[in-house]
């Protein structure tokens, strides 16, 4: 039963560590409003644009996804160059 304890109550520390970090994140973004604009540069043809990103309830980060208004590259978080 000891050995049970010794291993469970600090993964459950570290789980609620975590958890709460997520929480603080998300409503730290969540002052920021559920939408606003970015300059970013389309990574496909280099035009500089404005884009929205948008925040959703049930998501516990904001959604980076645009399509280039020049060639409809869609940008994703991995290439969001933000200017
Ligand atoms: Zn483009």
């Amino acid at each position: 039963m000891m050995e049970w304890l010794e291993i469970l109550v600090p993964v459950a520390l570290i789980i609620g560590a975590i958890v709460a970090g997520a929480i603080a994140y998300r409503n730290r973004q969540r002052e920021r409003g559920d939408r606003w604009t970015e300059t970013i540069r389309c990574p496909e043809c280099t035009q500089r644009q404005d884009a929205e990103v948008t925040f959703l309830d049930w998501m516990p980060f904001p959604a980076y996804a645009h399509q280039c208004v020049y060639c409809q590259y869609w940008i994703t978080e991995s290439d969001w160059e933000r200017l």
